[in-house]
């Protein structure tokens, strides 16, 4: 039988290590899952003048991060959480991985590259944004694909084993897929439209009649991963102790909204495990 942990941070940014540090400390086990560590978010800066004791660019501060974590005995599994199910215990799917905990910490960031209007309308209508979730669904299917970027070309060549056709929009240079059903566009469509379910992409000269449409960027929506989570436009509704809506599980991070800052965001990643342990505990939040 698999471990429960007391708790799971699902994403690799700096919200995320906060919190897994944070648990540490107050000895709680914890499963720490990420699609990358420190992503782009972080190594890209060019200079961080703005976090406390940093002085360096965005990859020297990670390479601290990662020092720090090797003191401290911190791990992050790596894995992109696909969904999330409230319960007693949550249950965090990562692809064929399944893991179970009392309290989950969301700490997933915000993605806007590739966010077309009117593609949260139609979420489990024909959006999707976990091609190994969905792709069986379109068996011989009309599909769009918005692809932010080159990492995510083995899930666009996973759809096209499935579809009839897969139009790849790709917001990157020199995209390149080996599947034959997989016609590449290089502009950004507008928005996505339709009735009960997702019909059409409007593309800048025309329209395109779509099955369904995958989004294919760092983070999804988190009403997409996590039924029933409460949001308001694209950030998670949360209390001042960074309670959501469903009892046990919190959110840290560029995810709560504005500010979009580290210091912020590992605040937050440090209250939300506070909040967690104290749950956890029995005393409420
Ligand atoms: C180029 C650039 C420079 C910046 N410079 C500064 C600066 O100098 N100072 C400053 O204060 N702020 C800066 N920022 C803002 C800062 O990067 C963010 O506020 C901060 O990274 C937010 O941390 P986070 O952990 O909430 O989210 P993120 O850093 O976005 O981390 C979230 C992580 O979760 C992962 N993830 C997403 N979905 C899943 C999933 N389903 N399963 C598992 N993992 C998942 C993502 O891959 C990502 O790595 C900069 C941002 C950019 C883009």
């Amino acid at each position: 039988m698999e471990q429960t942990y007391d708790v799971i941070v699902v994403g690799g940014g700096i919200a995320g290590y906060s919190a897994a540090l944070t648990l540490k400390s107050l000895k709680r086990s914890c499963l720490w899952l990420g699609a990358e560590l420190f992503g782009e978010k972080l190594r890209a800066a060019e200079y961080v003048r703005n976090y406390p004791a940093v002085t360096g660019s965005g990859a020297e501060f990670a390479a601290r991060l990662e020092e720090q974590m090797r003191r401290e005995g911190i791990v992050m599994t790596h894995g992109r959480a696909d969904g999330i199910y409230a319960g007693e215990p949550f249950t965090v799917t990562a692809g064929d991985a399944v893991y179970t905990a009392r309290a989950v910490i969301l700490a997933t960031g915000v993605s806007h590259r590739g966010a077309v209007k009117g593609e949260e309308n139609f979420l489990g209508r024909g959006v999707s944004y976990c091609a190994v979730c969905d792709g069986a669904l379109y068996r011989g299917k009309t599909i769009a694909a918005v692809v932010a970027s080159g990492k995510y070309a083995h899930e666009v060549e996973y759809l096209a084993g499935f579809a009839g056709c897969v139009h790849a929009f790709c917001l990157y240079p020199n995209p390149a897929f080996a599947a034959d059903n997989v016609v590449v566009h290089t502009q950004k469509p507008l928005a996505v439209e339709g009735g009960m379910r997702a019909e059409r992409l409007i593309l800048p000269d025309g329209e395109l009649a779509v099955d369904g449409v995958f989004f294919l960027r760092d983070a999804a929506p988190p009403a997409a991963l996590v039924g029933g989570l409460e949001t308001e436009g694209s950030r998670v509704k949360v209390g001042r102790d960074l309670s959501t809506n469903l009892a046990g599980l919190f959110a840290a991070g560029d995810l709560t909204g504005q500010p979009y800052q580290y210091i912020k965001a590992a605040g937050e990643g440090c209250t939300a495990a506070y909040s967690a342990h104290a749950y956890l505990s029995g005393r409420g939040v």
